[in-house]
């Protein structure tokens, strides 16, 4: 049983929290850490005490996986460890090394003293969980370091160093030199002094602003929409201003209890629970020696060759990076220069830092100056032919164990793999634009990549701060390919009689970043227009096909870079504006497809797309082309702009209740026919009273 345990050196009780590998507060720890404290406080040999976090940290907090489980209400409780601590007349102190977040600050917090090794994090980041620090850290953080401090602390999740929690009286001293007798000499130098030690509760947290609360509560309904721990916790801060300590930590618990129990909180939790699980690959071992990634090919210089040179330069990998003329060489150099020097006029590089990863990304027009590449990951055009004649001088110039990836969006990984004569070393590695912003990789195993470069191509994700998902080889992998339906859907409801404006404004509202059509104006539509070209000879037709995107197009009006698509744009503004234009075409597509408007609520609108997702996403989990549901979660989260606090398409679907899911989309079934065929996984499910993730 992981627990913790105490020494004596002379009058000073050293206790040592002891439960790898973050001395999460679970009820092992909790019960071992008060028995600790008993025995030294009843030692009359032990004059002060001091706590300490063996390994890694001082403690990261609360164990997430007791929450809603019985073993979080189990004594002893955290709350009852702190008040023997501030009953103490020895005095006790916290000495932090590592991180003291959430739970683990929060004990600090119920000490007489806190003492940090330099580079310390403390913070509470409970927010970022849908939740606020339940163990009185929203009532004692404000009566130690002010109101203004701790809301940024609490409200925002701000995590600070050592020296800035000397700076703010979070902390008492930071401990230069070796940590323990450090901490133990100011035991002993607090134990000299006159008591009573201070203890946090008994100050009073006072506001001199009396517009701070009404003005937060404005910022974070706008800043942090749809979110409700930011406003739990801001409502916590304020009652520590005007209520009694013991009054401020029971309106504290209540409001904890409705977030710890509500699905925001729960969906937080899955998103982050669900990061950690995306790393595993049932079927290849930890341990797999992995190939080096030291250079880097990329080929094609534009959106993405950009974005994806600069993410690797920004960890310090080598590129060499392909095009076809000099002139797209120039052009890919100007946007990547461009790019950097935004991010250094806004203060975030420097100048020096630019010019070195400038200096990292080599142009070529010449195959063989990938020879000595460990990877080569292709972004050019979206065209087979464009992408095997890539590949097969790949095959001839790349070194043994190279590497070869491409980003495409929805090719087939298996037919550009066969171009070469080496498919093991083939993969997708599919980034989301703009490549050196957005976190999501898609990582796509072809029929025969090779386990190592599959794990090569997680761990590289990883060195490149990106959230690397594994999927399977299938049209759009997993993210395109839900969003097929997901768009198909709105565009379906503007023919039966919504605006684009409503479509898009329901899912705002539902929480997605943007609305599926402010999304396609702002992406682009002449890509998807030129798929559907594509595709037009094969398209069966007896299925539903909406005319409205291609007749846009018609009209040259391709998004936000021609100043009109779904909507139309003023001169230098990104704002939409709605076109009587677009709502003429869309009733004139109804009509000539004999499709009688009727009025569509926000609920049907949110119910025909984002159930679109669920049916899809359940398919694709069927046929292995996901590991598990909480993977495409977080693709649709990280992605797509999903909210994080609903978890995910398929969390969603869980907190809905898939009976209900299922339900609805048997209705639309019948009332749309083919398009609609249920998702057997979700029809079992949903009998069964299960959910997709357990
Ligand atoms: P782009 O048109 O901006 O850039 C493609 C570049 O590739 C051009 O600079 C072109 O000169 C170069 N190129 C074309 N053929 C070449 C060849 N044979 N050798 C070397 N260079 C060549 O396109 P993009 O948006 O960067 O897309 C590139 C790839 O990434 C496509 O497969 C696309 O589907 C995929 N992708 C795009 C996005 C996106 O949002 N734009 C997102 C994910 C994946």
């Amino acid at each position: 049983m992981t627990s913790a345990s105490w020494t004596r050196e002379g009058a000073v009780a050293l206790i040592e929290l002891d439960n790898p590998p973050v001395n999460a507060l679970s009820h092992a720890l909790r019960a071992g850490l008060f028995k600790c404290l008993d025995e030294a406080l009843t030692d009359a040999n032990v004059q002060a005490i001091v706590l300490m976090g063996s390994g890694r940290m001082f403690c990261g907090g609360a164990d997430m996986r007791e929450f809603n489980t019985p073993d979080r209400a189990r004594e002893p409780s955290s709350h009852q460890i702190r008040s023997r601590m501030e009953a103490s007349s020895k005095p006790v102190i916290a000495a932090i090394h590592g991180s003291a977040l959430g739970g683990g600050l929060e004990v600090a917090l119920g000490c007489h003293y806190r003492v940090a090794a330099p580079g310390t994090q403390l913070g509470l980041p409970e927010v970022k969980r849908g939740l606020l620090p339940g163990g009185g850290g929203t009532q004692r953080l404000p009566r130690l370091v002010g109101v203004a401090r701790a809301l940024r602390m609490i409200v925002e999740g701000e995590q600070i160093d050592a020296a800035k929690a000397k700076e703010i009286g979070l902390i008492d001293a930071v401990i230069d030199g070796a940590f323990r007798p450090g901490a133990i000499a100011f035991a002993q130098a607090a134990l000299a002094k006159e008591g009573p030690h201070p203890v946090v509760s008994l100050q009073t947290a006072t506001n001199d602003d009396p517009s701070l609360f009404t003005a937060e509560t404005a910022r974070i309904r706008k800043e942090k929409r749809g979110l409700d721990a930011p406003l739990e916790c801001l409502a916590c801060v304020e009652a520590a201003t005007r209520l009694s300590f013991e009054d401020g930590l029971a309106f504290e618990r209540d409001r904890f209890l409705v977030l710890v129990n509500g699905n925001q909180s729960k969906a937080l939790r899955h998103v982050f629970f669900a990061e950690r699980e995306a790393a595993r690959i049932p079927g290849i071992a930890n341990d797999l020696p992995l190939r080096n990634i030291r250079q880097v090919g990329v080929i094609g210089a534009g959106t993405m060759g950009g974005g994806i040179a600069m993410c690797l330069a920004n960890v310090g990998i080598d590129v060499v990076q392909l095009e076809t003329s000099q002139a797209a060489l120039d052009k890919g150099r100007a946007t990547m220069s461009k790019n950097y020097a935004g991010t250094v006029a806004k203060g975030r590089l420097s100048a020096a830092e630019m010019d070195k990863r400038l200096g990292l990304i080599a142009g070529t027009l010449d195959y063989t100056a990938l020879q000595h590449c460990d990877l080569v990951i292709e972004a050019a055009f979206e065209d087979m032919e464009v992408k095997k004649i890539i590949f097969a001088k790949l095959d001839q110039v790349c070194k043994p164990g190279a590497i070869l990836a491409s980003n495409t969006s929805r090719l087939n990984i298996d037919e550009i793999a066969s171009a070469t004569n080496r498919p093991q070393d083939v993969i997708g590695l599919h980034f989301f634009s703009p490549a050196n912003v957005m976190r999501l990789l898609e990582v796509v195993r072809g029929a025969k990549t090779a386990d190592d470069v599959i794990a090569s191509s997680m761990q590289l994700g990883r060195t490149l701060k990106k959230l690397a998902v594994l999927v399977g080889n299938c049209d759009g992998f997993v993210g395109n390919r839900m969003l097929s339906p997901y768009s198909r859907e709105a565009q379906f409801l503007l023919e039966e009689g919504a605006s684009p404006q409503q479509v898009d404004q329901a899912l705002y509202q539902f929480g997605m970043a943007m609305g599926p059509l402010s999304v396609s104006d702002l992406a682009g539509l002449d890509i998807g227009w030129a798929g559907r070209k594509r595709a037009a000879p094969t398209r069966p037709a007896h299925l539903r096909y909406s005319k409205v995107a291609d007749r846009i197009c018609e009209l040259g009006r391709f998004g936000q870079k021609t100043g009109a698509g779904w909507y139309r744009y003023e001169a230098g503004s990104r704002t939409p504006v709605p076109d009587p234009q677009i709502e003429a075409l869309i009733a004139e597509c109804a009509a000539s497809a004999g499709i009688a408007r009727r009025a569509i609520s926000s609920e049907e609108i949110i119910e025909r797309t984002i159930y679109a997702l669920v049916n899809e996403g359940a398919k694709i989990l069927e046929a292995g082309f996901a590991q598990r549901a909480s993977d495409i979660d977080l693709i649709y989260v990280n992605g797509y702009g999903f909210p994080a606090h609903r978890g995910g398409p398929l969390f969603y679907a869980d907190t809905v209740g898939l009976d209900k899911v299922a339900a609805k989309v048997l209705q639309f079934h019948k009332a749309h026919g083919e398009l609609w065929t249920p998702a057997p996984l979700l029809m079992r499910l949903a009998q069964e009273g299960k959910r997709f993730n357990m």
